[in-house]
């Protein structure tokens, strides 16, 4: 009987690439250039042709992309940026750190996705200087038509790809549709590293320009700092040398994911659950995630039947301890609602059909 240790087994992600990444490894060592070198260069290049954008500045983790990127586009201190509250406080963190404030569109219960109506309604009602659209779960958001009514306005839009690596809609991958794509390389992403890292990836090279300069602080040329906000936000060359093995797996570990996510759908039924659809290459089955009104009970029962489930994610970012202040009546009831019935089952590329079964046959005993 196969077991799943948690909701994503890394140790089975990286086995089959042990002598690859030892040898990326030892190409550093013997290198003895750590920071800003060659596979920095190359893996930027390497991922912004992944990404059919023209520009990559490499960063030491996806938060700092995000708020890089909102800096790079002038917000600060009175600055207004919309984003959505299920997304685990990854573009409210950025934002604020910017001093810029955040305010929140509603998402729709089917995708979890912004809901474009109330996106709109917010872009009419008051001040927004830029747009996080976050592509949760590893499903794209309608990009193309938040893009349109944000430059209509000129608005611009970051997308937070921190879930969506290589997803495509229309021929074009993640990343490639906004102003600013921001990616995280935290090990559990689809496209991870060996610790932290991050990236942006641009068509605009005055926005790729800045955060170059951002990500050492500030600087135009060495220990010249004409930027404001800089600081130091690098990735090393070990990440990078490890990203460049993993760049090439990356399609077809999507591939799998999607594979799994695609069985549990049809498979999954229980009166009390809600399963997400079944998407194409749009989505990337980042995390598989499902609703119930009974999720204690679920979680609970799984537990005792050896299945690790989790919570992506269990506050609205407007409800958080440290933001309860900060927004004081925001409610949005689509949002709160998700936040308490959404409950993640394993999903990694190298689950076996028999694993997921066995998920799969659990869940509909509950
Ligand atoms: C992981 C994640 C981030 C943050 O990335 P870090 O590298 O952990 O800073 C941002 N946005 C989303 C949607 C994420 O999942």
């Amino acid at each position: 009987m196969p077991t799943l240790k948690s909701i994503n087994d890394l140790s089975r992600h990286t086995q089959p690439l042990q002598a690859k990444l030892g040898e990326a490894i030892e190409r550093v060592l013997r290198s003895g250039w750590f920071v800003l070198g060659p596979e920095v260069k190359t893996f930027e290049e390497e991922f912004s042709g992944y990404c059919g954008a023209s520009h990559c500045v490499s960063l030491a983790n996806g938060t700092d992309a995000l708020e890089l990127g909102l800096r790079a586009l002038d917000i600060g201190p009175g600055k207004t940026v919309l984003t959505v509250a299920n997304a685990g406080m990854y573009g409210t963190a950025a934002i604020l750190a910017t001093g810029a404030v955040p305010v929140y569109a509603d998402i729709l219960p089917d995708t979890l996705l912004v809901d474009i109506a109330d996106l709109q309604r917010m872009l009419d009602q008051q001040q927004i200087d830029a747009v996080i659209v976050t592509h949760l779960y590893g499903l794209l958001a309608d990009v193309p038509e938040i893009v349109r009514l944000a430059h209509a306005r000129k608005i611009p839009v970051v997308e937070d790809c921190a879930q969506a690596h290589g997803a495509m809609l229309r021929g074009r991958k993640a990343g490639s549709f906004g102003d600013i794509g921001c990616f995280s390389f935290y090990p559990t992403k689809n496209l991870g590293a060996l610790g932290d890292g991050g990236a942006i990836v641009t068509g605009r090279a005055d926005l790729a320009e800045r955060v170059r300069q951002l990500r050492q602080y500030g600087w135009s040329s060495k220990y010249h700092a004409d930027l404001v906000g800089g600081r130091n936000s690098r990735l090393d060359e070990m990440q990078a040398a490890v990203l460049r093995v993993m760049l090439p797996m990356l399609d077809r570990w999507n591939g799998r994911r999607r594979e799994i996510a695609a069985r549990y759908t049809k498979k999954i039924a229980h009166p009390a659950i809600v399963a997400p659809a079944i998407y194409a290459e749009e989505y990337v089955a980042h995390l598989y995630v499902i609703r119930t009104k009974r999720r204690e009970s679920l979680k609970q029962h799984l537990a005792e039947v050896g299945i690790p489930s989790d919570i992506h994610y269990p506050v609205p970012d407007y409800a958080q301890a440290s933001c309860r202040r900060l927004f004081e009546g925001t409610d949005k009831q689509a949002t709160s609602l998700a936040c308490a019935e959404v409950l993640t089952l394993p999903c990694f590329p190298e689950m076996s059909d028999n694993e997921a079964d066995m998920v799969i046959d659990r869940v509909n005993s509950w």
